[in-house]
């Protein structure tokens, strides 16, 4: 909706007004450039569950889905699904409320401390999502006293939640701890800072040198954020996150992470940390105070598929095995795979149009997976992002390292 509630196509009405044919025009070259740049994001329609097969509209029956955060395959589990219905019956489709004004049930205070216990923390909120949780948290716990050190690459919603806090920021070069050293010594004077960092980065698979963060923190007095989306649920002997998997969940003080990726894929976000941090975030936090409670179906499901992997981290090592699998094979046909042990496994192309036909073509044999390019990725890294699932067999993923080696050889990029 434009103004006054009326819908865009008053654009064509007979009452446009000069203004608003002139912000079509200029909307209309921005999405020229778009185009014209090779980077335009259609979205393809899925007309079934999500899964490792699926049917998308417009393309044969059954489709190899490789690019969901679905790690474990819980998005879909029978019993992921039932909680959902059960508790959709019980606490009804949603609460209509805030969490402090009447949005509050026992299954929300059952999740927060379910997800305390998995991360090994004080206390838990929840938000509706993960970009919520960190567009809430820095503007509430800094002020123009403090300091913020975070890593270049953070995710979107990192950077959006830091802009909107008062402290004084200072951005290290990514992964380097020479550099954040370097800004931990500009930042003496601050009286809180806090380093931020992103456990697994998403565009790469690669893992934040936790340890090595952990230390200098430790050294300079500083505390440690991460947010932990691609890893929570699978990276660590028992799957609770990057600080496990590294050994440094006693150094780490704040933790972000989301219900809509490994842990049933639906929806949500959350803060760990000490206990006063969440409460302060409870009275504060303007995503938390100004935006509806979790759906109870939504945290029915998020909760039974959390006493999942509390109960066995099978899941876990199912997925890790089949992630080696795709890269060996990626890597042996001659493909430059980026990351390392990480279920995200980006095959490099560089340009961006070749990225995006080569999308196409896969899907043509069978395999779904996008290409990512500028502004997603830096120019000239525009890559495919395969996502292995616990839920992929093996034959799913020779299957598709079959068909990425008939398409790399189509398209010159292995011989
Ligand atoms: N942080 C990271 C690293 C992410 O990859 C994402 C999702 O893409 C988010 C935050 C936002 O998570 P949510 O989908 O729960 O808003």
């Amino acid at each position: 909706l434009w103004s006054n509630g009326r819908p865009l196509n008053i654009i064509n009405s007979n009452r446009t007004c000069g203004s608003i044919a002139q912000a079509r025009l200029l909307l209309e070259k921005e999405l020229d450039t778009i185009r014209a740049a090779g980077t335009w994001k259609g979205e393809r329609v899925i007309t079934s569950k999500q899964g490792p097969h699926i049917n998308v509209d417009g393309s044969r029956d059954d489709i190899l889905n490789f690019c969901a955060n679905n790690y474990l395959g819980l998005s879909s589990h029978p019993e992921v699904i039932q909680a959902g219905i059960e508790a959709l019956q019980k606490y009804g489709a949603g609460l209509s409320s805030v969490r402090f004004i009447c949005g509050t049930q026992d299954l929300h205070k059952n999740l927060e401390k379910k997800l305390s216990q998995f991360h090994e923390r004080e206390d838990c909120i929840l938000y509706a999502s993960c970009f919520d949780a960190n567009a809430g948290l820095f503007e509430v716990l800094l002020g123009p006293d403090d300091a913020v050190l975070s890593d270049e690459l953070n995710h979107a919603s990192i950077i959006d939640g830091i802009r909107l806090c008062r402290a004084k920021r200072f951005r290290y070069k990514h992964m380097d701890l020479n550099d954040l050293e370097e800004k931990l010594r500009e930042s003496q004077s601050s009286r809180l800072r806090l380093v931020v960092t992103d456990g697994v980065f998403s565009m790469d698979g690669d893992v934040a040198p936790l340890v090595g963060i952990c230390d200098l923190a430790e050294q300079y007095g500083a505390l440690v954020f991460i947010d932990e989306c691609h890893a929570t649920g699978f990276l660590g002997p028992r799957g609770r996150g990057t600080d496990e998997l590294l050994g440094v969940m006693d150094k780490v003080h704040i933790v972000n992470s989301t219900l809509g990726k490994a842990l049933g894929g639906a929806a949500g976000g959350y803060t760990v940390g000490p206990k006063p941090l969440i409460d302060l975030l409870r009275q504060r936090s303007r995503p938390y105070l100004f935006s509806n409670s979790l759906p109870p179906s939504v945290a029915g499901s998020a909760t039974r598929a959390l006493e999942l992997l509390l109960a066995s981290n099978e899941i876990a090592q199912s997925m890790a095995a089949k992630t080696m699998r795709f890269r060996n094979g990626m890597s042996q046909a001659g493909f430059t795979i980026a990351g390392t042990a990480h279920p995200i496994c980006p095959v490099m192309l560089g340009d961006a149009r070749l990225a995006s036909i080569m999308a196409d073509d896969m899907l043509k044999l069978g395999v779904y997976v996008i290409g990512f390019s500028y502004p997603v990725v830096p120019k000239g890294e525009a890559r495919i992002r395969v996502q292995i699932s616990a839920a992929h067999t093996d034959s799913d993923i020779d299957h598709t390292v079959d068909a990425f080696i008939q398409t790399g050889r189509k398209h010159g990029v292995i011989s």
